[in-house]
């Protein structure tokens, strides 16, 4: 059996209906954990996995959509927040890895001493680890990413790493200190968990992100740069089907 390609997207309005147009034809599949549609692009298929934001949502439905569909690839695409001066609107960044960036570890502060985020531990919770550990995006996906980028007319397309968390992140002082401590490009609440469970399952995964504000630069979020997500996402896909046809 052929083996069919996710398209994973939290907010199904804005980062899925170009999707879900360019795939006419599609089969609903209701899910308890997320909705999938079944579709065909360019003869090949494609299941779009509709997830809903945040990590354990983006988590436990790439986890029912791999065991339900076995895909010989899984993307996870959509907004996200830049981080850094050099990063703006309507820019595609493609994941080279990605982190967790609220995995973290408090000092130890009694009663009246209050909250310092400054000192707080960035880390995996495994046992003996006192680093972020990254997932890696698969090398062959990076290239065909890069290569479709070339195309990209609207800002430009940067390759490296992206973090994910919980939490809607609008304080510079704080998107700052992950730009220049681990040095994300973005900021969402989905690729982490989509790239950790592909790759416990051993399935290529990458994450392609549009951006779509940044508080450091004074640019306001616009929902629906996730369309111009989705049209890099259709052009990839395509690049990608044509390499394992043959
Ligand atoms: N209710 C708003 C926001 C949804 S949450 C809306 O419907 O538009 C934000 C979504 O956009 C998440 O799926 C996340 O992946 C992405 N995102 C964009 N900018 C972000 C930022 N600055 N911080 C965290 N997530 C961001």
């Amino acid at each position: 059996m052929i083996r069919p390609i996710m398209i994973n997207a939290a907010m199904e309005d804005v980062e899925m209906n170009i999707l879900k147009e360019h795939l006419g034809n599609l089969t609903k599949v209701e899910d308890k954990i997320c909705t999938f549609y079944e579709g065909c692009l360019d003869g090949y298929p494609v299941i779009l996995c509709s997830t809903s934001e945040g990590l354990i949502n983006a988590a436990v439905s790439t986890s029912v959509g791999i065991n339900k569909y076995n895909p010989i690839a899984v993307i996870v695409q959509g907004v996200a927040g830049g981080h850094g001066f050099d990063i703006h609107k309507s820019d595609i960044i493609i994941s080279s890895d990605v982190i967790n960036i609220n995995s973290v570890k408090t000092s130890i502060r009694k009663i009246g001493e209050g909250v310092d985020t400054t000192k707080w531990e960035h880390l995996n919770f495994k046992h003996g680890r006192k680093e972020l550990v990254p997932v890696k995006a698969d090398e062959t996906l990076i290239k065909i990413a890069q290569q479709v980028g070339e195309n990209y007319t609207k800002k430009n397309v940067i390759l490296g790493r992206i973090g994910s968390g919980d939490i809607w992140n609008r304080e510079a002082d704080r998107i700052l200190m992950f730009n220049n401590k681990f040095g994300t490009l973005c900021e969402d609440m989905e690729s982490f968990a989509v790239l950790q469970v592909a790759e416990k399952y051993d399935i290529p995964s990458i994450s392609i992100r549009i951006i779509s504000n940044n508080e450091v630069n004074s640019e306001i979020y616009d929902r629906n740069l996730g369309y111009d997500c989705q049209r890099f996402v259709i052009d990839f896909v395509k690049e990608y089907i044509k390499g394992i046809s043959k």
